[in-house]
């Protein structure tokens, strides 16, 4: 059978350029040749590490705040737990461990996982075989019933597709995946002749010649979504990912497999796509009232470690060392990880966005 390569090789012969949105859900996530359905990308053998593959003391701040947060609803009867792109769903595990401090949180409790790939969400039943309350796998954020709304996703957002605009003397041109000219079996980035004129590309600030900036079309059903949510019910979504506070110009689209960088057009498929996250979009997108529903409010961003240290990882770190003291060291390198600003601490961001009737989360 063809390699994804040769298939979008093989579009691009008949159907001309794509954009960088097209090209990276189709190397994403085709259900036969794309990178997250066709494996598991995660952990120390895979592609790439994450906090809560890192240790559980990141899934376990993350399900005290969810206990809290729960509070703040009310401590609603009945509330969805929502997870969208749960990995392996370890940090599930993590924090519903951490919450079964609370028994009425556990039983209020309707945890739905949306996950695109089928291998992931094999790996994620295993994981929560267990698990102390019920877990559903929904394909949408569509079929999940109304009801208060607790939504967390770490390392999610950067998976969405994006779309990329260089400023050039003709206004901002997007930047498209072709075949080479000299070599039909190369992709390389071209730009699309004609100006985009939509008015989604107005927010950029204005930028220089040779500036490129991008646009993640999926915030807008995010967004939507949430504000329709949170009207109806009370409901809380928390964002932890990679990104600058404020947006920045630059080329984010990296590759990685292996752990190593690699280009993002040579092997598709097989090297993960991610993006640097615009949260200063997001949280602004969010705050925007739409046809029928209030904006919501945001919080945020904090980096990673303010987040950690406001919810007591450090204190977590010492009860872990003081019950198994052979496991200090081990303990001490995945806080440094989690924490320090040579590693995730300050490049990973959290962002809150909740219905404005609720009180300040915890956390910010
Ligand atoms: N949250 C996990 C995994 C991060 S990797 C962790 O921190 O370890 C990104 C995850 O999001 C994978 O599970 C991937 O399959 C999933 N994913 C990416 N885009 C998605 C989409 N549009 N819908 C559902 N799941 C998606």
């Amino acid at each position: 059978m063809d390699t994804l390569k040769q298939r979008l090789i093989a579009s691009l012969k008949s159907e001309g350029p794509m954009n960088i949105t097209a090209f990276m859900t189709t190397s994403l996530f085709d259900l036969t040749h794309g990178f997250y359905p066709t494996r598991d990308p995660l952990g120390a053998q895979g592609d790439f590490i994450t906090s809560p593959e890192i240790s559980q003391m990141f899934g376990e701040m993350l399900g005290l705040w969810c206990v809290q947060s729960w509070r703040d609803m009310g401590s609603p009867a009945a509330f969805n737990l929502i997870e969208l792109g749960p990995g392996r769903g370890v940090m599930m595990s993590d924090m519903l461990r951490a919450a079964s401090l609370d028994e009425e949180f556990l039983k209020a409790a309707h945890v739905s996982l949306i996950e695109a790939s089928a291998a992931l969400q094999a790996i994620q039943g295993q994981t929560l075989a267990k698990a102390p309350c019920r877990v559903t796998w929904v394909d949408t954020l569509a079929d999940i019933e109304p009801r208060p709304t607790l939504m967390i996703g770490n390392e999610f957002l950067d998976c969405l597709p994006i779309r990329q605009f260089i400023r050039t003397t003709l206004g901002w041109q997007e930047r498209m995946v072709a075949l080479a000219p000299e070599d039909k079996s190369k992709l390389i980035f071209a730009l699309n002749p004609l100006p985009h004129e939509h008015e989604e590309i107005a927010h950029f600030p204005n930028g220089q010649i040779g500036d490129l900036a991008e646009l993640c079309p999926g915030y807008t059903q995010l967004t939507d979504d949430l504000k329709r949510r949170f009207a109806v019910y009370p409901g809380r979504a928390l964002f932890i990912d990679y990104g600058p506070a404020s947006f920045e110009f630059g080329d984010t689209l990296q590759a990685i497999a292996k752990h190593q960088k690699v280009e993002p057009l040579d092997d598709p498929g097989n090297a993960d796509l991610t993006a640097r996250v615009d949260f200063e979009h997001l949280a602004r997108m969010a705050s925007v009232p739409s046809k029928d529903e209030r904006g919501l409010t945001s919080y945020g961003t904090a980096t990673q470690a303010e987040f950690l240290t406001r919810l007591g990882i450090k204190h977590r770190a010492l009860t872990l060392t003081k019950s198994s003291p052979a496991n200090e060291a081990k303990i001490n390198r995945q806080l440094t990880r989690l924490m320090s600003d040579d590693d995730m601490g300050s490049l990973f961001k959290v962002l809150c966005l909740q219905s404005s009737s609720l009180p300040s989360p915890a956390g910010f």
